[in-house]
């Protein structure tokens, strides 16, 4: 349960975890049933949870414990990084400590936060050199008796007080060890105990001399970041192709992706990665290419009625589908060599194991229908209201 919760938590919020953990914690309450689950129904429950390959390897990692470990979860932070894939040095140090009680520290973006506070380290916080030492620290730090509750105080501290905008020194249970607070109090760093070890001018944890103390800006001048990478912008052309199913219902035709990559093994709309540059009629020229060899019939660029655009931001890409519709009148055969396809109904559509974005698409395409039946109703009503006329 400590393991799935903090793979559950990394980069993501509690209470949006809070539903997926008791799905997942109630139909794979153990390592056996997990490891018995399939990658497809991994998927399903992951389903708009996002970074799609930590599901993945929490499975792999519980298969690899029942079958090659016996069973026999590995208990020291050590072991776990080593043997489990998927585990880093935060969750290692996390279950090792919550779950074992293992004397072992954890630094995650809160702890981050506090120590760089606590200490006055002002170099660039993800930098190797002051993540080893933040490490070394939070080692040396936790309580040898009750690690685990040590540790889940120290984050609760940066995500309740020490906070990254507004942090609430005065109620802090440790502002008296605090220097950047002392700097913020005294507008001069405490002194240093002994200079000669310090290293200063080239000192791989002093903020750089560029980059002066801004009084403004009290403690949370620190910690400090290097400039974050802006997300490279990429364009997506998609179709929702739709038929009538049983029933007059729509159903939807949904693909897999491949089982490595970005949102690896999940299903989505036909979709292509779009040059950079292409002009409208070129996007439906190349997305009528590629629903050609899904539908194994010619598909006239005419045909494809464009919805709008779906902008969704993963994690280091500035998606925008391109979002188009195609209406089919008879059925379709698949075809199996190509890639597993399937027709699905709205309802399975959101039971499958699709992303968020493809979510969005969904929803473009229902709004678009909306909109389509109101101007027909509106035009009907208009068509009453003349021959209406016309009879008075
Ligand atoms: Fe953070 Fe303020 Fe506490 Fe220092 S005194 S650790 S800056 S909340």
């Amino acid at each position: 349960a400590v393991w799935v919760s903090e793979v559950m938590l990394q980069q993501t919020q509690v209470a949006t975890v809070i539903d997926y953990y008791n799905r997942w914690m109630q139909k794979w309450p153990t390592l056996q049933a997990l490891a018995a689950a399939s990658l497809e129904e991994v998927n399903e429950l992951w389903a708009g949870l996002g970074y799609y390959s930590r599901g993945k390897r929490l499975q792999e990692a519980a298969r690899k414990v029942v079958s090659q470990l016996a069973g026999r979860m590995p208990r020291t932070a050590e072991d776990l990084r080593k043997l489990l894939p998927g585990v880093g040095r935060y969750t290692a140090g996390a279950i090792a400590s919550i779950a074992f009680g293992q004397a072992t520290g954890v630094v995650d973006g809160n702890v981050i936060r506090v120590l760089c506070r606590l200490r006055c380290i002002g170099a660039d916080s993800s930098s190797p050199a002051v993540i080893d030492r933040l490490w070394d620290m939070a080692n040396a730090l936790v309580d040898r008796s009750r690690p685990g509750d040590f540790n889940q105080a120290l984050m609760e501290l940066g995500a309740t007080v020490c906070t990254p905008k507004a942090p609430l020194c005065g109620e802090c249970p440790v502002k008296q060890y605090c220097r950047a607070r002392h700097r913020k109090l005294f507008g001069k760093p405490t002194p240093v105990p002994d200079v000669e070890d310090c290293g200063a001018g080239d000192c791989p944890l002093c903020p750089k001399a560029t980059e002066p103390w801004d009084s403004s800006l009290g403690v949370t001048n620190f910690p400090r970041k290097a400039a974050k990478k802006q997300p490279r912008a990429e364009r997506t052309a998609t179709c929702v192709l739709e038929r009538r199913g049983r029933r007059g219902v729509p159903e939807y035709l949904i693909v897999q992706r491949p089982s490595s990559g970005l949102l690896a093994g999940l299903w989505e709309f036909p979709s292509l990665l779009l040059a950079p540059g292409l002009r409208e009629e070129e996007q439906r020229e190349v997305l009528a290419d590629h629903l050609r060899a899904w539908t194994g019939q010619p598909v006239e660029t005419g045909s494809l009625c464009f919805i709008g655009e779906v902008i969704h931001v993963f994690s280091h890409i500035h998606q925008t589908y391109v979002v188009y519709s195609l209406s089919l009148d008879g059925d379709m055969a698949l075809d199996p060599a190509s890639s597993p396809s399937r027709w699905v109904t709205e309802e399975e559509f959101h039971a499958s194991a699709v992303s968020t974005a493809m979510k969005k698409v969904l929803r473009a395409r229902e709004r678009q229908r909306g909109e389509q039946s109101g101007r027909a109703k509106g035009s009907k009503r208009k068509r009453g209201a003349k021959s209406g006329a016309a009879g008075s």
